[in-house]
């Protein structure tokens, strides 16, 4: 897996022969360390992470929401714009107090009571994120709910990061108003490579994640890609049975994924040979984001 040089990891596409092409598939706890390096940055004490914009959706019923710059994982299906491949062309850099006023901001203009990190993978900088979140909680009747969500690469590798989320987001305790939403893009193991672009050998990594925030006691439920196209009803038992081995009662709360054309998901599968989904021809909603795609 050759990310490990530091040669940034774009987007994965796949030779004539339908082999990934060089670097994929990516070691995402390479990919973790190599895009912290461009979205998270320590000034006096302080830890500031990328982000592109502050806005509300209509999502869970209206919640205002930060869009994180950079992940670690390269799915094929990602809607998140090329800040997610071009961590460094994009964003600027926030402290926590000033994400938490954005927030804050939107929330009272818009009469909301919920908020959340969002974007491609909030987990990055998880000092950074655990200064918002203390923020939130000092500040916890104005919130119904602050929604964490992430692909679980950090919560799996760093051990201590789910009893840090559990202070905010706790199962046990009502004062705390945080929750994680993790999204599980594979369940068996040629098919996490396929869906993550990444190597079939991580796939543990998202259920290692599980683990650790029931063990811990956090507030989460675990969001899972059920769409045909991407996950077979073999690879979807395998996931559910994983989840009900962790806890049968995870499995009460799942979110079952399907996933939406947006614009980079048609090029970013295109560029995998997926013309099943995105069709032979090139559309003009695909032409309008090639042409805004970063230089290399
Ligand atoms: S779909 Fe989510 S986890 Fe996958 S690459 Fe995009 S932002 Fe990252």
């Amino acid at each position: 897996m050759p990310d490990s040089d530091d040669r940034p990891v774009r987007y994965a596409t796949r030779d004539s022969d339908g082999f990934f092409e060089p670097p994929f598939p990516v070691d995402p706890v390479a990919l973790t360390k190599q895009t912290r390096k461009t979205v998270c940055m320590k000034k006096d004490r302080v830890v500031y992470r990328k982000y592109t914009k502050f806005y509300a959706v209509g999502v869970y019923g209206g919640i205002a929401t930060a869009y994180s710059v950079g992940c670690n994982l390269r799915c094929v299906f990602c809607w998140v714009d090329w800040s997610r491949d071009w961590p460094e062309e994009y964003g600027e850099f926030y402290s926590p107090s000033q994400v938490y006023s954005n927030l804050r901001n939107i929330m009272k203009v818009q009469a909301l009571r919920r908020a959340r990190v969002s974007g491609a993978e909030p987990t990055l900088c998880p000092d950074h994120l655990c200064g918002i979140l203390a923020l939130v909680n000092q500040d916890a009747n104005e919130f119904d709910l602050f929604v964490i969500e992430t692909n679980g690469v950090v919560l799996a590798t760093e051990p201590d990061l789910a009893s840090r989320l559990a202070q905010y987001a706790s199962r046990r305790d009502r004062e705390t108003v945080g929750h994680v939403r993790l999204s599980i893009r594979g369940g068996q193991r040629d098919a996490f490579e396929e869906k993550t672009g990444c190597a079939k050998e991580f796939l543990d990594l998202p259920f290692v994640a599980v683990e650790r925030l029931w063990d811990a006691g956090v507030s989460f439920h675990v969001a899972v890609v059920v769409d045909s196209r991407f996950t077979s009803e073999q690879e979807k038992e395998a996931t559910y049975s994983r989840l009900a081995e962790i806890d049968p009662s995870i499995l009460r709360n799942v979110e079952e994924e399907t996933l939406d054309p947006y614009p980079h998901a048609l090029v970013r599968l295109r560029a995998v040979g997926r013309e099943d989904i995105v069709g032979k021809e090139i559309s003009g909603r695909e032409r309008s984001v090639l042409r805004k795609r970063p230089r290399e």
